[in-house]
């Protein structure tokens, strides 16, 4: 077969870039911008002239662009307090579920999220496994949606196009006598009606999974678990939710609530005083959603964090399964495993520890070095070397199963509460179900005969042939500018996000990766910070890591 080959004269993006690169100036760059920071310089360099919220076109490398404005839908200004349907308290996995299934019926909803940007709570940082149904008794509500939801992700993949791969789940047994509680899980999985379930000897698990310790003895093998980046499915439910009508509120935390009687709605408060009223209140407010419930003096209960720490393995790294690996699980927790994520890097983690607070997100080096010690009692081949950052998430722990229920103490609250994992498993099947609870709680449910489930598809550099992107660069020459290396995100994508609504640094993270590559953002966060700047208008001082008070430049020379 005749190798590719590009016309005559015409260079690829890739050519092109290698060109324009300068790597000693790149190097120079990072030791002067720490610098700068440190002394204040930066600010004046980044300075906008014209001041916040102001909108005007900036030259950049040959690029022009103008303000433009995101989905009506998210933060529409509001004048008094405007009335819906439904308001669904909390935008993680489960309101975004919640919210998406309802803009399928001619209802006005809305959904109120405290932090500056969708999926900041527990459903930004976990492990991202699409599970096998096989942890947990069917006794369990939760059972029962993590099938169900498990089976929804195909179709919701199609139309949503969020990456998502059905790669399989492997339990390794080290000891003979670990194999008893697989057995367990084989026949629980079973009865749960997970598909595919296959008891493995030493052989067959070695076969699937060649990387796994030599001391394993047997296991099971779940074809049906997946992986998936959660975030990046919160973005794109919370897409096509705005996209047929559903209003989002960010930077919207509840303070207070009042029934009124003889409208039959809640009057909801926010920390500025503003309000919105609302027939029905879903309260998915996660870590929260004890506070929130008191708010509304409805049921009183207690959500309590636990954390569980992470390590991220460099996308280099040469151990890398193919499936899930888990070890045999305990009392407390799945245990620690072995995540191949679905953009090419390696989890290992989580702990399961009490936290200090609903906010302790911190890593410790002690619990670092058990995950580690964990990681490699099932996959050896496992270096620090290829570690690049750690993290942590907070389990919002309340029982042992989800509690989604309505409230039997006040009118027209449901509870999306306790939803541990395998919490963003089930959101799909969450999100059918509570629209079922409203529905039985007096919700009419009118089908939108133009409801439209999909949406569009959206390029990203790193998947594309060279003819491909360079289609892309003869369109909008932004798709030529490489802002994150590591990750190979252009200009033009970090555009894109912003205009999705994607303010932070850290939204503009989780929506295209640049920052989450092997140098962690040293060399793209100040570019990010331009764009930022040029494509909002905000000033150098108003751009935050993830919102309030998480500002990373401040002051001038
Ligand atoms: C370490 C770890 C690993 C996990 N791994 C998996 C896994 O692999 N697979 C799986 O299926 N599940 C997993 N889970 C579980 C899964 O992450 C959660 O079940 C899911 O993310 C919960 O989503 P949520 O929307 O209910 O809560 P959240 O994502 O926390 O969303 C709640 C939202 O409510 C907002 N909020 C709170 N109070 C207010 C207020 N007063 N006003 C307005 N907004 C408010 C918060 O800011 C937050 O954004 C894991 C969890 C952890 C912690």
């Amino acid at each position: 077969m005749a190798p590719l080959s590009l016309p005559p004269g015409k260079k690829t993006v890739a050519q092109k870039l290698l060109g324009r690169l300068n790597f000693t100036r790149v190097w120079c760059f990072r030791g002067i911008l720490k610098g700068f920071i440190g002394k204040g310089l930066l600010g004046k360099i980044l300075g906008n002239p014209l001041g916040p919220n102001t909108s005007f076109y900036v030259e950049n490398n040959g690029v022009d662009r103008m303000v433009k404005t995101p989905s009506p839908c998210l933060n529409p200004s509001a004048q008094g307090t405007p009335s819906y349907d439904v308001v669904i308290i909390g935008c993680g996995v489960s309101g975004a579920n919640i919210a998406r299934r309802l803009s399928a019926y001619r209802l006005r909803v809305a959904v109120v999220e405290k932090a500056a940007d969708v999926s900041f709570g527990t459903s930004k940082a976990n492990s991202g496994i699409i599970h096998g149904g096989f942890h947990h008794p069917k006794k369990y509500l939760k059972s029962r949606l993590e099938i169900q939801g498990n089976w929804m992700f195909d179709r919701l993949h199609q139309e949503l196009g969020f990456p998502f791969k059905r790669c399989g789940i492997i339990v390794a047994a080290l000891h003979e006598d670990e194999m008893k509680a697989v057995e367990h899980l084989y026949w629980q999985g079973r009865e749960n009606g997970a598909l595919g379930l296959e008891l493995c000897s030493r052989e067959r698990l070695l076969s699937l999974e060649p990387q796994l310790s030599p001391e394993v003895v047997g296991g099971l093998y779940a074809p049906a678990g997946g992986i998936i980046e959660p975030y990046r499915f919160v973005f794109a439910l919370v897409e096509s939710a705005l996209t047929n009508g559903v209003h989002l509120y960010t930077n919207w935390k509840v303070v207070d609530a009042h029934w009124n009687t003889e409208k039959k709605e809640w009057r909801l408060v926010n920390q500025e005083g503003g309000s919105l009223s609302a027939r029905f209140v879903v309260n998915a407010a996660g870590l929260y959603a004890d506070e929130v419930s008191r708010l509304f003096g409805a049921e009183e209960y207690i959500i309590t964090p636990r954390k569980g720490e992470y390590f991220l393995l460099d996308r280099l790294t040469p151990v890398r399964p193919e499936r899930v690996v888990f070890p045999v699980p305990s009392a407390l927790s799945k245990g620690m495993l072995v995540i191949p994520t679905v953009e090419g890097t390696v989890l290992v983690g989580p702990t399961a520890d009490p936290a200090l607070s609903k906010e302790d997100v911190a890593t410790t080096a002690e619990h670092l070095d058990i995950i580690l010690e964990a990681g490699k009692r099932l996959v050896p081949g496992l270096n620090r070397n290829d570690v690049i950052t750690t993290f942590a998430g907070l389990r919002p722990v309340l029982g042992e199963d989800f509690y989604i229920e309505p409230s039997t103490k006040v009118p027209s609250l449901i509870h999306v509460a306790g939803i541990q994992s395998p919490g963003l498993t089930a959101s799909p099947a969450i999100g059918e179900y509570v629209k079922d609870l409203l529905k039985a709680a007096g919700l009419e449910l009118t089908e939108k005969p133009d409801w439209n489930p999909c949406l569009p598809p959206r390029p990203q550099a790193r998947n594309l042939s060279p003819y491909e992107w360079d289609d892309l660069v003869q369109n909008d020459p932004a798709w030529g500018h490489l802002v994150c290396r590591c990750e190979t995100v252009t200009e033009a994508e970090i555009v894109e996000a912003i205009r999705q609504g994607h303010t932070t640094l850290d939204g503009i993270k989780y929506f295209t990766r640049a920052q989450m590559g092997r140098c962690q953002g040293a060399f793209c966060t100040y570019k990010i910070i331009k764009i930022l700047m040029r494509e909002t208008g905000m000033s150098y001082e108003e751009i935050t890591k993830h919102g309030e008070t998480s500002q990373i430049l401040r002051g001038a020379l």
